[in-house]
């Protein structure tokens, strides 16, 4: 709470009343992402009349539109797909009145009472409450084959996808918190849990390290680093890794997995806000504890952006909603 009173608003940084002076609207409500905190802010803000309009984005539907089956989702018995998952959202979001609209926020503005938003470099948006549901990025290490197995083998979430590899071998790229964390999910579910670290040390906290350490069917695999990823077209069959030991001696080795899981990092997509809007060092933007009220006033955050443990679909739809009521609530005083 203290870091909140300490927060200030910078006032008077670029304006963008240059950008689309013609072209403008007022709204009460934006809703920026269209991920799961996005559309159940937005069934929230609808039904409270707050008739919002959404902007959808680089990645309609978020994250979960990269996955393939949603089995922890709850309401889903069967499981779904990720992407089904998020068009049934997006039809509940406008059976309300949600207004969805394609493009990017490329600058804001929130140095007043009511907040500009720029789209697409053109259009200028005024908001009386902002929700800001831009999500986060995972890393990948940007090689090809990672590219040509996802959705076959390759994946950025273990909690969402581990499952569909038990009894199986799989590899967990990463030495942070998180890869530590998802390997030890995974040794729960799996044969055998490679962890490929390019160090000869984990980052990962003394505790995560000592689970690592502690649990039989993990091998960490220390100054690894991966070459390729290997399979039949379709699915992952192996990892082609190079092994480094000082500067000269390298040498190649191939692991045979079904499952190559990256835990290298997310990048939350707060970039844009910035100038404006408080964030941890990583880019996480804060939120006052227990709420989703972020340092500026009418302007609040939910879901991944803001999230940096639990990162679920389940809870940054809770989030969404969150937002969706404290938005409610912050436009009935202030009218
Ligand atoms: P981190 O940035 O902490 O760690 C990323 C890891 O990935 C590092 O080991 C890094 O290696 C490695 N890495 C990065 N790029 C590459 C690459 N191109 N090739 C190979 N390895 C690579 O990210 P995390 O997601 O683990 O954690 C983010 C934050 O969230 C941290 O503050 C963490 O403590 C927190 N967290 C907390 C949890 C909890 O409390 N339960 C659970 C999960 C996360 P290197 O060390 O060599 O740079």
């Amino acid at each position: 709470m203290d870091l909140f009173k300490k927060m200030e608003v910078p006032k008077n940084l670029s304006s963008v009343d240059s950008i689309g002076g013609k072209d403008t609207e007022h709204v009460k409500c934006l809703i920026i992402g269209s991920g799961p905190a996005g559309y159940t802010a937005a069934i929230y803000a609808a039904r409270a009349n707050l008739k919002p309009v959404m902007i959808q984005g680089m990645q309609a539907g978020g994250q979960l539109t990269t996955t393939t089956e949603v089995e922890n989702f709850p309401g889903y018995p069967q499981g779904t797909d990720g992407t089904a998952m998020m068009e049934d959202l997006k039809k509940q979001a406008e059976r309300f009145g949600t207004e969805i609209r394609w493009g990017m926020v490329t600058k804001v503005d929130f140095s007043s009472d009511v907040h500009k938003v720029v789209i697409d470099d053109e259009k200028v948006i005024l908001a009386d409450a902002v929700i800001i549901a831009t999500g986060a990025t995972a890393k990948y290490l940007g090689l090809e084959s990672e590219e040509k197995y996802k959705g076959g083998g390759v994946s950025a979430c273990a909690t969402c996808d581990g499952f569909f590899y038990r009894g199986k071998e799989v590899a967990v790229v990463g030495g942070g918190d998180t890869a530590a964390e998802e390997a030890t999910y995974l040794a729960n579910l799996c044969k055998k849990v490679y962890l490929i670290i390019r160090k000869d040390y984990l980052r990962a906290s003394k505790a995560m390290q000592k689970r690592v350490f502690d649990t039989p069917n993990i091998e960490v695999l220390f100054e690894h680093s991966t070459k390729e990823i290997i399979g039949d077209g379709n699915v992952v069959q192996g990892v082609k890794l190079i092994k480094r030991k000082g500067e000269s001696d390298e040498k190649e080795v191939t692991i045979k997995v079904d499952g190559f899981f990256l835990a290298i990092g997310h990048t939350p997509n707060s970039e844009v806000f910035k100038p404006y809007i408080e964030t941890d060092e990583t880019g996480y933007i804060l939120t006052k504890q227990g709420s989703t009220h972020t340092n500026v006033p009418g302007v609040f955050a939910c879901g991944d952006v803001q999230d940096h443990v639990y990162r679920q679909a389940v809870t940054a739809a809770g989030t969404g909603c969150m937002a969706a009521l404290d938005t409610e609530r912050y436009l009935a005083q202030k009218h």
